[in-house]
């Protein structure tokens, strides 16, 4: 019989974020296909009495926490000890956590803790012939595996944004306190994250915006307007919220002192050598669409792009539509009507 533990990190401010509500439904995916098997959620965290509340009614048969003031932030040896103690005492054969920044740290050390194997961000979850199976993609986003494992404990963390998150009704948990040496050299001084406004990547966004080098080229007129190009996009981000991407030749341009996008950063550049982002829509301005590229968009459903040129490779069946045009026109209209 498996048992299996959804396993998360309770945000700062004491609730369940929308990626471990995804790892939740992950879980409640595996529970339901495999008979007889016990389902049960651990909580590392400085307070979890509010993440446990809101998930209660999800139907798991009890609540787990390993519960420090040392948990608020985490690090990586006091967040690995207390997995490996939530897996112990839960006696999982199964692992289920959410693939973020916090639970990518600790999640394979805790796997070698516990004696367990470990695969990473997780797209799907089934049961196929009593077990359970996991899809995973490979080389940059261009294969899919689905991988069967026998070892146990198996630690799967799942990639956020890629499933459905559950919808549990609230109500008041009993949690279980489970005890972890927590000791560490580490001390966590703070965390520094960029304020709301100035945040570019907003990953919950519904669309994602990309920019191309052409914002930063010579115009029709023979000259280049960069500082054009910046007021235009920052306020369409203000305006409509959405997530900024880049080419990789535009965010490189920071590198060889031309004339760039102030807030553009490596952080942004999407494609074979950068993000794979998850955006119901997306709209490419000023960019080629070439396939190095246009390979982060795996995993946008519906998209659009502006160039100037008829012959692109959005034109060539990666885009549903092109529109050719002046981006500097288009986005100044857009601005407008919104
Ligand atoms: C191993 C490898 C990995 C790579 N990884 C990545 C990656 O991860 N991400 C990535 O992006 N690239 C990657 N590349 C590079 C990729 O092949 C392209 O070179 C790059 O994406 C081109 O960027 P771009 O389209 O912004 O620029 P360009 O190719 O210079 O295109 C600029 C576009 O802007 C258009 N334009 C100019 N002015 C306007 C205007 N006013 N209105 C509308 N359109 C206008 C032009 O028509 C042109 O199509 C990789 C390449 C290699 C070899």
């Amino acid at each position: 019989m498996e048992k299996i533990l959804m396993l998360a990190a309770v945000e700062a401010d004491g609730t369940f974020a929308k990626s471990a509500l995804e790892a939740l439904a992950a879980a409640k995916t595996l529970q339901a296909g495999l008979a007889g098997s016990e389902l049960c959620v651990g909580l590392i965290g400085a307070d979890v009495q509010k993440a446990a509340d809101s998930v209660a009614g999800c139907g798991v048969a009890k609540f787990l926490a390993v519960v420090d003031p040392a948990l608020k932030d985490g690090c990586y040896s006091a967040d690995a000890a207390a997995a490996a103690a939530l897996v112990k005492a839960a006696g999982a054969t199964l692992v289920v956590a959410p693939a973020t920044s916090r639970v990518n740290r600790f999640f394979s050390g805790a796997a070698r803790r516990s004696g367990g194997h470990v695969d990473t961000r997780a797209t799907e979850v089934a049961v196929d012939g009593g077990a359970p199976v996991v899809t995973r993609w490979y080389y940059r986003q261009r294969m899919t595996g689905l991988l069967k494992r026998a070892a146990r404990p198996w630690f799967i963390s799942v990639d956020p944004g890629s499933m459905r998150p559950a919808d549990p009704a609230p109500e008041k948990a009993a949690v279980e306190a489970v005890s972890a040496d927590l000791a560490s050299r580490t001390k966590v001084a703070g965390v520094k994250s960029p304020a709301s406004g100035a945040q570019t990547i907003r990953p919950e966004a519904a669309l994602l915006f990309v920019a191309g080098a052409g914002w930063c080229k010579k115009q029709s007129d023979g000259a280049t307007h960069v500082p054009e190009a910046e007021t235009l996009i920052l306020s369409f981000l203000d305006k409509s919220k959405a997530s900024l991407g880049g080419s990789k030749s535009l965010v490189d341009q920071s590198g060889e002192g031309a004339e760039v996008l102030k807030f553009m950063t490596h952080l942004n550049q999407v494609g074979q050598t950068g993000a794979t982002p998850r955006h119901p829509k997306g709209l490419s301005t000023c960019c080629h669409g070439e396939e190095p590229h246009v390979v982060g968009w795996r995993f946008v459903n519906e998209r659009r792009a502006v160039n100037m040129n008829a012959s692109c490779g959005w034109a060539q069946g990666k885009a549903d539509v092109l529109y050719v045009a002046d981006a500097f026109q288009v986005m100044t209209k857009v601005n407008e009507l919104l």
